[in-house]
């Protein structure tokens, strides 16, 4: 079994399924679905349709470099299966499927944690500029106070340990 990439999307071909075009120079595209052979015939580019694979790597959506995308690369020589061989290679092309979501998983967390620490540190100083609106006066001159009863407990304790 053979698996291709589309040209325009990069998923996977199942075989029979997609259309192939081979262009008088003998390149071969292939494309998943109507939808991604008629976008070619519009050339359109796939960097700039939103959907694509080329798109979302291009605009930092997906992993780019990461071991586990070397696994699938296809190589110059066609692997032959034979029939002992077969279950194990379907096996192994199952648990590649599997590393490569979990680190793409890991990957989305990763840009996600990202943005909730930005976010929060832009939510504090917000909170920390309009701090007024939120406190009244008498609030502050409460925590104030409070501060000062630390400062000077503090200053205690030193001198506690101090003697
Ligand atoms: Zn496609």
């Amino acid at each position: 079994m053979r698996l291709e990439k589309c040209y325009f999307c990069s998923s996977t071909i199942y075989p029979g399924h997609g259309i192939q075009f081979v262009r008088n120079d003998c390149k071969i595209f292939r494309f998943c679905r109507s939808k991604c052979h008629k976008a070619f015939k519009k050339k359109k580019n796939p960097r700039k349709a939103r959907w694509t694979k080329a798109f979302r790597k291009a605009a930092g959506k997906d992993l780019t470099v990461d071991p586990s995308l070397e696994f699938e690369k296809r190589r110059n020589v066609p692997v032959k299966y034979n029939r002992v061989l077969w279950k194990k290679t379907v096996e192994a092309i199952k648990r590649i499927e599997e590393i490569k979501i979990k680190r793409q998983n890991q990957f989305i967390k990763n840009r996600l944690k990202k943005g909730k620490e930005l976010r929060k540190e832009a939510d504090i100083r917000d909170v920390e500029k309009n701090i007024h609106l939120i406190k009244s006066p008498a609030a502050r001159a409460k925590k104030l106070e409070k501060k000062l009863v630390q400062v000077i407990q503090e200053e205690d304790d030193d001198n506690m340990e101090e003697n």
